[in-house]
């Protein structure tokens, strides 16, 4: 028994009526770097169908080396793959979403990150930069992160929004831009 038996049995519904999605671009030209949280999946909130965009997920949807790590991998398999494409200016867009109401948030409490960091090994001061309080603070400080980063390929945009879970709504903090373009923000 395992608490899997009721998904499993969605999924041969689900496979019921599949048919194969063949490798190609994403067709929505975008990867969705988001929360775990289960109240944002940006399947569901963005409506994304299989085939339209690869989505990173870690614990506040924050730019870790290890997502920077996965982007320049896949900038550099989109080139290999698809690079000579007509229209292939940018290969991608990457789409930071942070979220309001975040379970990270609980570590702006210092008695909280305190048992946090003994539960899992990690510094308060590690918790405390890895926490969204403030999403759109976080999310334009990510946003500038990543487009710092060397390992990015230049033909990688980025752009920054904020999804509120009380509203649905995800609205944009920081348009897209290339890390050689100049500073193209919202108020
Ligand atoms: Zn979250």
């Amino acid at each position: 028994m395992t608490r899997m038996t009721p998904l499993l049995e969605r999924n041969e519904q689900f496979a019921r009526s599949y048919t194969t999605t063949p490798m190609a671009p994403p067709a929505a030209g975008v990867v969705v770097l988001t929360c775990l949280d289960h109240r944002v999946d940006p399947a569901l909130v963005l409506g994304l169908e299989l085939g339209d965009a690869p989505v990173i997920r870690n614990a506040g949807g924050r730019v870790t080396q290890a997502v920077i790590d996965d982007l320049a991998y896949l900038g550099f398999l989109a080139d290999q793959l698809f690079g000579d494409q007509d229209g292939a200016e940018g290969l991608f867009e990457v789409a930071v979403i942070h979220h309001t109401q975040c379970g990270t948030s609980l570590l702006a409490d210092p008695g909280f990150r305190r048992q946090a960091a003994e539960a899992t090994g990690r510094t308060e001061a590690e918790l405390a930069a890895s926490m969204v309080d403030d999403p759109q603070a976080t999310v334009r400080a990510d946003v500038e992160r990543l487009l710092a980063a060397p390992s990015l390929s230049p033909r990688v945009s980025v752009s920054g929004h904020v999804y509120d879970i009380a509203t649905g709504r995800v609205t944009t903090s920081v348009d897209a831009r290339y890390a050689a373009d100049p500073l193209a923000r919202r108020p």
